[in-house]
């Protein structure tokens, strides 16, 4: 990376120009590309990942307004941008990124298992998970919440659940909930949220729960089909899973999350992905635990 820029600082300069004056480029992931490797400790994962250019992130290939899967290949949504503002920091651009669909019963695995760096995907950050990995953030604050047809009058929240099919996913805090507190819901497993959506729409199951802004996406990606009733009755923070123990990695990721919220980056993200449909809300607080 050094020699390039050594030896293009001119054209770099001057095509930045007339980026700039074009109105520039509003990809996260383009912004610090000119961070160095040896800006970070030797043997540390961000000097690994800076040095490689490269880095494999996990995250939602079906979920609208976080992680959806373009007609181009690469997701998009506010998780992505999140990722993206990461990568960044470390010198890696949209194009050293590798995205691998992580769905809510993989995570930790793939997380252990080094088929990701980082996850960002909607990844509730929580005790029991701690056990197995950690986590950066929160960098946004959802809760589980109900969606059903726009037509259906009989549920208005988790308590008319009682006796209901219930769709939800595997290995997500919504479906450890119903089975922990709503054991009378007749809970529909499967592996992804818009899997759930036929089922609903054919009066297969009464209602799919889960994070509320999983469930505007929906919403929002079918018009005059489906509703969210009652309040959101959890809080799920939002968390950049990173590998257990990785200590340095997380506190890297908190920094540069805690900057974003300082800077704009946060915010811009918010407001071109999930910030189309949904309010702005104000930035957690990181949790350096
Ligand atoms: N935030 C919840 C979780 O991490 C639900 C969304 C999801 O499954 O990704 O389990």
């Amino acid at each position: 990376m050094r020699m390039r820029y050594t030896a293009f600082t001119a054209l770099m300069a001057s095509a930045a120009l007339v980026l700039a004056a074009c109105g520039g480029d509003d990809d996260a992931g383009e912004q610090d590309a000119d961070v160095e490797a040896s800006e970070f400790e030797e043997g540390t994962t961000m000097a690994q990942l800076a040095e490689a250019g490269e880095i494999t992130i996990g995250t939602k290939f079906d979920q609208p307004l976080f992680g959806l899967q373009a007609p181009s290949g690469e997701p998009v949504g506010f998780d992505v941008e999140i990722a993206k503002i990461i990568a960044s920091e470390l010198g890696i651009g949209s194009d050293g990124i590798e995205w691998r669909e992580t769905t809510s019963a993989n995570r930790e695995e793939f997380l252990k298992g080094g088929q990701v760096d980082m996850v960002v995907a909607t990844y509730t950050i929580n005790d029991e998970r701690k056990q197995e990995v950690d986590f950066a953030g929160p960098y946004y604050n959802a809760g589980q919440s109900i969606l059903v047809l726009e037509e259906n009058d009989e549920i208005s929240g988790p308590e008319d659940l009682a006796g209901k099919d219930v769709c939800t996913v595997e290995g997500s805090t919504p479906a450890q909930n119903m089975r922990d507190n709503y054991p009378e819901a007749n809970l529909d497993l499967t592996d992804t949220y818009s899997n759930c959506l036929e089922p609903l729409r054919q009066g297969q199951v009464d209602a799919l729960t889960t994070d509320n802004v999983i469930l505007s996406g929906f919403i929002d990606q079918n018009p005059d089909e489906f509703k969210l009733v009652g309040e959101p009755f959890t809080e799920e923070p939002y968390g950049v899973g990173v590998p257990k123990g990785d200590d340095e990695f997380r506190s890297f990721i908190n920094d540069v999350l805690e900057e974003s919220f300082d800077d704009g980056r946060w915010l811009e993200a918010w407001e071109n992905t999930a910030g189309e449909v949904l309010e702005t809300p104000e930035t957690p607080e990181v949790d350096r635990y």
